[in-house]
């Protein structure tokens, strides 16, 4: 399932003046804030790159790089871009104002500043940081079971790829697919259909197998497993298979649902790029349904079957 985002905030303060960093420790202490302190442009620009912070305290007046070119460093980087930044400055000319929220920051704070308004301030920009992670995150779960979606499964897809390139590790991938989900919709009708993929997913993620749980599109769904092979995929993958077979649906007795199982690794797809392995996931998959569904195939054979469906 998708994590919830954590209730402490870093913030980081690019600021000459150590005073200043002293003042902002002692009164940003109660405000759950974990701050960060660079005393030049050159370390807060490292320092945002490494933390990620939730939002930026830029001193304008800095020798070398002065706050402006911070700024400009920090929104030319896909990395830190999207961080909140607000200005702190001794002037308070129109000028440095206009110039400051053009080029992105989203506030602008005159010293010697009121430190109830700069923690308003800085909770401001906190706010508005939780509340586009919160819409991101929303963008990439799936509206109906609550997992992640498409979209997030091929970005973490190709992302363990090639984490796995870079450290010579494997990732083995799961594909299932409800079998005869159209019949399902068919003779108890779209809610119960619904209601099917609802608890379907939930079987998914209460297993643990692993946080990248996705609905990769109608009743078809994926599991990426980083750091383990298409064996060890198999394996969870049967687990998840029985506890399908066995579920027993609320209110419908008469339902039974099966699903069908596909499982590579980059190993068996020869490639680290995410098309290659998904195809050979999807190649077993089909292999699993073409030989009677209810079962779970890996590298073109089968690996296991439902005792029901066998006998
Ligand atoms: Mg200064």
């Amino acid at each position: 399932m998708p994590p919830v985002a954590s209730p402490e905030s870093r913030v980081l303060s690019i600021d000459d003046s150590v005073l200043i960093h002293r003042l902002l420790k002692a009164h940003l202490r109660h405000e759950r804030v974990e701050l960060h302190c660079a005393l030049n442009g050159a370390d807060g620009l490292r320092m945002a790159k490494a933390l990620n912070p939730d939002a930026v305290l830029l001193d304008v007046d800095m020798p070398d790089l002065d706050g402006f070119a911070v700024l400009s460093a920090l929104k030319a980087e896909a990395v830190t871009q999207h961080i909140p930044v607000i200005l702190v400055s001794g002037s308070c000319t129109t000028d440095d104002r206009v110039r400051g929220l053009d080029l992105g920051a989203v506030d602008f704070v005159v010293k010697p500043f009121e430190i109830a308004e700069l923690k308003a301030r800085v909770r401001s920009a906190l706010r508005t940081t939780r509340l586009i992670k919160l819409l991101a995150q929303r963008a990439q779960i799936d509206g109906l079971t609550g997992l992640w979606n498409r979209t997030y499964f091929d970005e973490r897809l190709a992302q363990e790829l090639a984490s796995a390139e870079r450290h010579g590790d494997n990732v083995a991938l799961v594909l299932c697919d409800i079998d005869h989900f159209k019949a399902v919709n068919d003779k108890f009708g779209h809610p119960v259909g619904d209601l099917v993929l609802e608890e379907f997913a939930r079987v998914l993620s209460g297993s643990r197998i692993t946080d990248i749980t996705c609905r990769y599109g109608g009743e078809e769904f994926g599991m990426i497993i980083p750091r383990a092979d298409a064996a060890q995929g198999a394996i969870a993958a049967e687990r998840l298979r029985a506890a399908v077979e066995r579920f027993e649906w609320p209110d419908r007795p008469s339902l039974r649902v099966t699903a069908s199982f596909g499982v590579a690794d980059r190993v068996v797809a020869g490639s680290f790029v995410p098309s290659e392995v998904v195809a050979a996931a999807d190649r077993a998959l089909y292999l699993a349904k073409q030989t009677g569904r209810n079962r779970v195939c890996r590298d073109g054979e089968l690996v296991t079957t439902s005792l029901r469906t066998a006998g």
